[in-house]
């Protein structure tokens, strides 16, 4: 039977749950805990497939093709378990599924209702994921008290007073001058209260350490003891954060407050990844992409700080708007062509995919990226009049078309989504990279190369050397003599701070013998 943790927000939005739950996880796994993770966001939404990065971030894919919130990555990479779309509950799936069986007939004439049977649906689903796990944390996104989130909460303070549970509520202790302001907080618990749930360990997120006189004051307002009142203040890195709450005593608390006999954690392995992240080189990337919004590329940052921590390299990132290209390519020491879709910034991203690969600046692509490499490469090399259909429906050279035009449509629906094994040359780049010739990815795509075209390209330099398992897709390029890789797949979504991916390692070693600068061709 699994131990629930509840991780409520108060006062604003974007406070940092996701990683702190994350952090709760990674801190109880090592304490030797088996631990999973869910999601709840209360949007209608189904999932995060049609929901704008502009917005809300990065969608990121799991392996069974689930495309979900950008939190589910920092899941990943803290604790580490596999999760599925189930993992991520929303008042679209939740809902469906409940109307689904209403039609079925399985409510046998009775009046369907949001209690009992939408926060029965909750429960289960809850319940069925925590199965087999000492612990589950149920983070609840959005802040309470929005109206969306009311059926949710609702199960939650039923499942209260059924389980075992804890409720952390993370809140924002806003400074004025020196005071740390904790009336927000406090409303914030009222709000919390109203809904039948009193938190068991308020998180106050602030600059620096919440003061003991705020922590009395929480204490005396909140009704939590004061070591319950835990410190969530900026650190250097997201990754320092299980370590910083460890010292607060959460871990000892969250024991506590279940009966259990307290675990010491064992954080050797975690902190010999924030030791590595001492630098003596640094590297500027540049990412030529739509939009600057940090989160849009999280993980490929992510993935970027994980390679450069292994080769003691920091990593700093460019910004390099596709609309808006000058002669910002040339103090980057490689390049990255990241995922998109829609027409704005082609041309601007081909631009400089040329520059890449003519001053040989090392160059990842990823998915759009390889797919406007293919369009670069025919334009420039094979002197055609070329396009994607995504970005010109009746080009002369359709050189990159929906997948199920190239005659791999098993996918059923039109986007080509999760993982997917992929066999390699043997001696190929990319497979002295992995350091072996067949690779999992995860997919979010609909367009790929036209077969017709691949023979073409490989006579002026571009080689296929991945083929799909399932289908035959070909999905990675690469050129010789130089780091020019393109993938149809998206590898930033399964490196981890321990495990770095070997496409990133790759690119940043490349970037570290790059430190010459190349003359700008266009
Ligand atoms: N727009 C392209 C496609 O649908 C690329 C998608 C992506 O980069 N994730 O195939």
């Amino acid at each position: 039977m699994p131990k629930y943790i509840v991780v409520t927000g108060g006062v604003m939005s974007g406070l940092g749950k996701g990683i702190l739950s994350a952090s709760i996880g990674n801190l109880l796994q090592a304490c030797g805990y088996s631990v999973t993770i869910s999601k709840i966001d209360p949007y209608v939404n189904i999932d995060a497939g049609t929901m704008s990065p502009f917005e809300h971030g990065e969608v990121f894919v799991l392996d069974d093709g689930g495309e979900v919130d950008l939190d589910f990555g920092h899941y990943e990479r803290f604790v580490g378990v596999p999760l599925t779309k189930d993992h991520n509950l929303t008042t679209g799936k939740i809902f469906s599924s409940v109307i689904k069986k209403e039609r079925r007939g399985d409510y046998l004439g009775k009046t369907v209702q949001i209690v009992p049977h939408v926060t029965n649906e909750i429960k289960d689903t809850l319940q069925s994921l925590g199965n087999g796990y000492d612990f589950i944390i149920v983070e609840v996104g959005g802040t309470v008290g929005d109206i969306e989130g009311m059926a949710f909460m609702e199960a939650l303070r039923q499942l209260r007073g059924e389980k075992k549970m804890v409720e952390i509520h993370l809140t924002h202790l806003p400074l004025a001058g020196i005071d740390q302001k904790t009336k927000p907080t406090q409303h914030s618990v009222i709000q919390l209260r109203k809904m039948g749930i009193s938190p068991d360990i308020i998180v106050g997120r602030c600059e620096e350490l919440l003061r003991v006189e705020t922590q009395r004051k929480l204490s005396l307002f909140c009704n939590v003891s004061e070591d319950s009142v835990i410190s969530d203040p900026t650190l250097n890195s997201v990754y320092e954060l299980p370590s910083h709450l460890a010292k607060e005593g959460l871990h000892q608390r969250i024991q506590e407050k279940f009966n259990m006999s307290v675990r010491e954690p064992d954080m050797t392995s975690w902190t010999k990844f924030l030791d590595s992240q001492e630098v003596t080189k640094e590297i500027t990337v540049g990412i030529v992409g739509k939009y600057s919004q940090g989160d849009t590329y999280l993980s490929i940052m992510e993935a970027l700080t994980h390679a450069g921590a292994k080769l003691e390299t920091k990593v700093k990132v460019k910004w390099i708007d596709a609309e808006n290209i000058k002669d910002d390519l040339q103090d980057v020491n490689a390049l990255i062509t990241p995922g998109g879709f829609g027409k704005r910034g082609a041309e601007g991203k081909i631009k400089a995919i040329k520059y890449a690969r003519k001053n040989k600046v090392p160059w990842l692509g990823l998915c759009l990226g390889f797919q406007l490499a293919v369009v670069e490469m025919a334009q420039n090399e094979l002197g055609l009049n070329a396009n994607s259909t995504e970005f010109d429906a009746n080009t002369e050279h359709p050189v990159i078309i929906p997948h199920w035009e190239a005659g791999q449509d098993i996918m059923g629906g039109t986007m080509r989504l999760g993982a997917i094994d992929t066999d390699l040359e043997k001696n190929c780049q990319t497979a002295k990279l992995y350091s072996k010739t067949t690779i999992s990815e995860r997919h979010r795509h609909r367009y790929g190369l036209n077969p017709k075209y691949k023979k073409r390209l490989e006579e002026v330099g571009m080689h296929f050397v991945g083929t799909a398992q399932v289908d035959n897709t070909l999905e990675i390029f690469e050129i010789s003599n130089q780091f020019f890789i393109g993938v149809q797949f998206h590898p930033e979504l399964k490196s981890r701070p321990l495990l770095p991916h070997p496409l990133f390692l790759g690119l940043v070693k490349a970037a570290l013998t790059q430190y010459d600068k190349a003359k700008q061709v266009f």
